[in-house]
């Protein structure tokens, strides 16, 4: 058995606030919230309001609404305090100071309670993951998925395909162990229809992870043009009538301004490039170069041009033009151009956004349209499932005259694969299980 430390931590965000909440978590939890209250402790997940004092000096910190989370069913299976104190940076400090004091507690590392929560199996690593991106969601569509993979649904799906997997194994293991006994001829074929079926589910998962992928990530799409098309301020215009948030991509490359942008709950990232346009200047191709190859990354291009520049076009953008390219002209203020040339807009006078920002939203809906919640938000998941759905295959390929020493080993492969998504990778346990009820004959 391992002792835990008891952690705590200021689980509220750092800004201005009216309240701010302190979590601890660990077998000192009850101890250390009797030593601040002076008083046993409250009942179990019920409000009480409490002095908090210094358990040193007796010093009053604050008065605090204090919740008793015992283990295991609490957020982390242990032990759970929550201090719910008044929002003021002296507060929490003082707080924080009077916690170190305590016998067995010290501040908590980043990700340290769903660490926990993971290890004492309350949370797997979808769910884990689904609970990071709650906390970070910027958009409807994001809150949405999170939300759907913190509650386990994915976790379900997974386990749920894992499980099947294992009894298909047990079945072909079966054929191997009692291959003399008085056994049905075709209990090692029986796994091969389920083999099958999961292995059609799981393809037509792979299939939609772009979906899951963006819709976490976003849609990234790229502005393109020749220097002062009104690349950037095409990008100042969009940010400005929808929620953005602007970020630089340090470290890497100056020359790609990234925005992101919540239209109307989808989230959609912007990249502002290096201007395109004919040149023979070494430094300035390579910029080119670069700025092209970024842009070929995105899901969608605009290519601006300016009005006045219509209908000539750089090489350098006229390459561009395909499916996944809008072609949008600016400065329609300083020259009009008929509307079938491309999207007429005016950064500057903001004509035109309106319709580029539905152009835009309708893009971005047809990409992730899909009602269904998505199984694979991340490139893990995928790789995994990938590697999986590679030995149903190979399991599926094999001829009549298999041998089911190896057919397993693909089974068992398959169901590690799987494993690795949601952290649970106990294939033997599972297998014990499976066995001890399976009714061979039947
Ligand atoms: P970039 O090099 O493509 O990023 O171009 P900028 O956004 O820096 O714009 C270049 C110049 O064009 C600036 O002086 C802008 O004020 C101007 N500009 C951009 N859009 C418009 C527009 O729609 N109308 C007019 N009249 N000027 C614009
Ligand atoms: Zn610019």
């Amino acid at each position: 058995m391992t002792v835990m430390d008891t952690i705590f931590a200021l689980a509220s965000g750092r800004g201005r606030a009216g309240v701010a909440v302190f979590r601890l978590s660990g077998p000192q939890a009850g101890a250390a919230l009797e030593s601040l209250t002076g008083q046993s402790l409250p009942p179990a997940r019920a409000a009480r309001l409490r002095w908090l004092k210094d358990p040193e000096t007796a010093d009053r910190l604050d008065q605090a609404l204090v919740l008793w989370f015992p283990g295991p069913g609490s957020f982390t299976g242990e032990d759970v305090v929550e201090l719910q104190i008044h929002g003021g940076a002296a507060v929490s400090a003082a707080v924080a100071r009077a916690l170190g004091k305590l016998p067995g507690l010290r501040p908590a590392e980043a990700g340290e309670y769903a660490r926990r929560a993971f290890a004492n199996d309350r949370l797997d690593l979808t769910s884990a993951e689904g609970l990071g991106d709650l906390i970070n969601a910027e958009t409807e569509g994001q809150r949405r998925q999170a939300l759907r993979q913190m509650d386990g649904a994915m976790e379900r799906i997974y386990e749920g395909w894992r499980t099947q997997l294992i009894e298909a194994l047990a079945m072909t293991e079966a054929a191997i162990d009692f291959a003399d006994e008085d056994l049905p001829d075709d209990v090692g074929l029986r796994a091969r229809p389920v083999v099958a079926e999961l292995c059609a589910a799981m393809e037509r998962e792979l299939t939609r992870a772009p979906v899951g992928e963006r819709l976490r990530d976003g849609l990234t799409v790229a502005i393109l043009g020749a220097p002062n098309a009104g690349k950037s301020s095409l990008l100042n215009a969009l940010a400005r009538r929808e929620a953005a948030i602007v970020s630089d991509r340090a470290g890497t490359t100056r020359d790609v301004i990234e925005v992101h942008l919540d239209l109307h709950g989808l989230p959609m990232t912007l990249l502002d490039t290096a201007g395109l346009h004919d040149t023979v200047d070494d430094i300035e191709l390579e910029g080119i170069r670069r700025a092209r190859a970024r842009a070929l990354t995105a899901d969608f291009r605009i290519l601006l041009l300016d009005a006045r520049d219509w209908p000539v076009m750089p090489e350098a953008l006229r390459d561009l033009t395909g499916p996944d390219s809008l072609l949008v002209i600016n400065k329609t203020d300083l020259r009009a151009v008929e509307e079938t040339a491309g999207l007429a807009v005016s950064a500057k006078t903001g004509a035109g956004i309106d319709h580029l920002i539905e152009t835009l939203t309708a893009r971005a809906e047809a990409l992730m349209s899909s009602s269904e919640p998505v199984l694979i938000t991340r490139q893990r998941h995928r790789y995994a499932l990938e590697d999986c759905v590679r030995e149903l295959q190979r399991f599926l390929a094999a001829g009549t005259d298999r041998d089911f020493e190896l057919l397993a080993e693909d089974l068992r492969m398959a169901a590690r694969a799987l494993g690795r998504i949601t952290g649970r990778v106990d294939v033997e346990d599972l297998l014990d299980v499976i066995f001890s009820e399976f009714c061979i004959g039947k």
